[in-house]
C-alpha cells in the first residue's frame, strides 16, 4: 500500500509541477497578447487619426474657394459689419461669420470671404504684399555714386545736408538742437536726374533704397494704396537705414477742391496714410523720405507743411556745362572713334535736352554702331542719334516748355 501511496504522491507532484509550468505559460501568453493588444490599439488610433485627417482633407476639397478682400471701413465693430473691397473688384458690405467673432477687425486688414454669402470667414495674416516685396531695388543699396551725376552740384550739396548728414551723423543735429527735415521734395521735368541723385544718396549712406511710384499706387492697386503705404513704411523701418523714394508724388498728393468720385476718395485715403506715416516717425530716425514730382504747383499744401516735405530742391534743365559733363559720364565706358569727334557740337545742338535725353542719345549712337557692325561708335552715329532723340523731344515739347 505504501508503494501505491508513494506513486500517487509522485503523480500529484508531477501534476502540480505541470500546473505551475502551464500557469506560467498562460501568464506569458497573456502578457504577449496584452502587448499585441496595445500594439493593435496604437495602430487603430493611428488609423483613426489618418481617417480623420483624410476626412478633413475631403471636406476641405469640397469647400468652395474663399475670396480675398481688404477691409475698407468697419461699420459695426461688435457685429463685425464692414465694407470690404474684394480682390475680384467690387466692394461689399459684409458681416463676419462665427469663426471670426471676437477677433478685432480693422480697416486695411486682409480677409477671406465666403464665395456665396460673402461673410468674413478668416482674417488673413498681414504679410508683406508681393508688390512691396518685389518692388524695384528693395533690399538693395544702389551702386550709383555722385560721380555718376553730371552737374547738379548745388542739388547734391543740399541733399547731402538734409538726408545724408542726419543719417550719418545724427549726433550733430542733437548737439546743435535742431531737427533735420523729414522729407525732401525734388521737383523738375522728367529725366532731370531726381531718381539718380536719390539713388546716389542711398549709395553714399549705405541705405536701402525703396522706390514707389505714386501713380502705380493708386491705379494698379485700387483700394490698396493706403495699406501699401503702411507696409512700405513698415518695411523701411525694418530695413533701416533706408530711403523711401516716392516718384510721381503728385499722383497721390495733388490738391483737390471737391472729392467727386470713389477714385478721388481712394487717392485721398492713400495721401492721408502717407501723411500719418510721415507724422508718426522720428525726424532723427534712420528712415528718410525723398519725394519727386514734375508738378510741385499742384501739390496739396498739407504735404509741404513743416515735418513733412519741408525742403524743396529744384532740378532744372541742364545748361551747357552740365550737358557736357553728362555726356562725358555716359561716354565713359563707350568705345568711341576719336577721329573728328566734336563734343562741343553735340553739347551745342542739345540745348533743352535733359540728362535722360543725353543718355538716350548715347545709347542710340551705340545702337547705330551695332547695326553697322562697326568696331566703335563714330561721330556720325552720335549726330544721327541726336537728331532722332531730339526729334522725339520736340514732340514732347509742350511738357518741357513748362520748365525751360
Ligand atoms: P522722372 O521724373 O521721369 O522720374 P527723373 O528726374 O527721376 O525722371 P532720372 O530717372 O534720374 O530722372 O533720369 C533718367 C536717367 O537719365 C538716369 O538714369 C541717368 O542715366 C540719366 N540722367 C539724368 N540726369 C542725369 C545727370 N545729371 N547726370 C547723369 N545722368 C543723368
Amino acid at each position: 500500500m505504501p508503494a501505491i501511496k508513494e506513486k500517487n504522491k509522485k503523480e500529484d507532484l508531477k501534476e502540480g509541477e505541470y500546473l505551475v509550468t502551464y500557469t506560467r505559460h498562460l501568464e506569458k501568453r497573456l502578457r504577449s497578447l496584452e502587448t499585441e493588444k496595445q500594439l493593435l490599439d496604437a495602430e487603430r488610433l493611428r488609423l483613426e487619426q489618418e481617417l480623420h485627417s483624410l476626412r478633413n482633407e475631403i471636406d476641405r476639397l469640397r469647400e468652395p474657394p474663399l475670396v480675398t478682400a481688404t477691409i475698407i471701413d468697419v461699420l459695426d465693430e461688435k457685429k463685425g459689419r464692414s465694407i470690404v473691397k474684394s480682390s475680384t473688384g467690387p466692394s461689399f458690405v459684409v458681416n463676419s461669420s462665427r469663426k471670426v467673432k471676437g477677433q478685432k477687425i480693422e480697416s486695411g486688414m486682409r480677409v477671406a470671404l465666403n464665395q456665396r454669402t460673402f461673410a468674413i470667414m478668416e482674417i488673413l495674416p498681414t504679410k508683406l504684399d508681393p508688390f512691396v516685396k518685389g518692388m524695384e531695388v528693395i533690399d538693395s543699396i544702389p551702386d550709383i555714386s555722385y560721380d555718376d551725376v553730371g552737374g547738379l552740384e548745388e542739388q547734391i550739396q543740399e541733399i547731402r545736408e538734409t538726408v545724408e548728414l542726419p543719417l550719418k551723423k545724427p549726433e550733430l543735429f542733437e548737439r546743435i538742437g535742431i531737427e533735420p527735415p523729414k522729407g525732401v521734395l525734388l521737383f523738375g521735368a522728367p529725366g532731370t536726374g531726381k531718381t539718380l541723385v536719390a539713388k546716389a544718396v542711398a549709395h553714399e549712406t549705405q541705405a536701402r533704397f525703396i522706390r514707389i511710384i505714386g501713380s502705380e499706387l493708386v491705379q494698379k492697386f485700387i483700394g490698396e494704396g493706403a495699406r501699401l503705404v503702411r507696409e512700405i513704411f513698415q518695411l523701411a523701418k525694418e530695413k533701416a537705414p533706408s530711403i523711401i523714394f516716392i516718384d510721381e508724388l503728385d499722383a497721390i498728393g495733388s490738391r483737390r477742391l471737391t472729392i467727386a468720385t470713389s477714385g478721388d476718395r481712394e487717392v485721398q485715403r492713400t495721401l492721408m496714410q502717407l501723411l500719418s506715416e510721415m507724422d508718426g516717425f522720428d525726424q532723427r530716425g534712420d528712415v528718410k523720405i525723398i519725394g519727386a514730382t514734375n508738378r510741385p504747383d499742384i501739390l496739396d499744401p498739407a504735404l509741404l507743411r513743416p515735418g513733412r516735405f519741408d525742403r524743396l530742391i529744384d532740378f532744372p534743365i541742364p545748361g551747357w556745362q552740365e550737358r557736357e559733363s553728362i555726356f562725358k559720364i555716359h561716354m565713359r565706358r563707350m568705345n568711341i572713334d576719336k577721329s573728328n569727334f566734336n563734343l562741343n557740337r553735340l553739347v551745342d545742338m542739345t540745348k533743352g535736352a535733359t540728362g535722360a535725353d543725353i543718355k538716350g542719345i548715347c545709347s542710340e549712337a551705340g545702337m547705330f554702331a551695332i547695326r553697322r557692325e562697326a568696331e566703335n561708335i563714330s561721330f556720325k552715329d552720335f549726330l544721327e542719334a541726336a537728331s532722332k532723340v531730339l526729334g522725339k523731344m520736340k514732340e514732347k515739347s509742350i511738357e518741357s516748355k513748362l520748365y525751360s
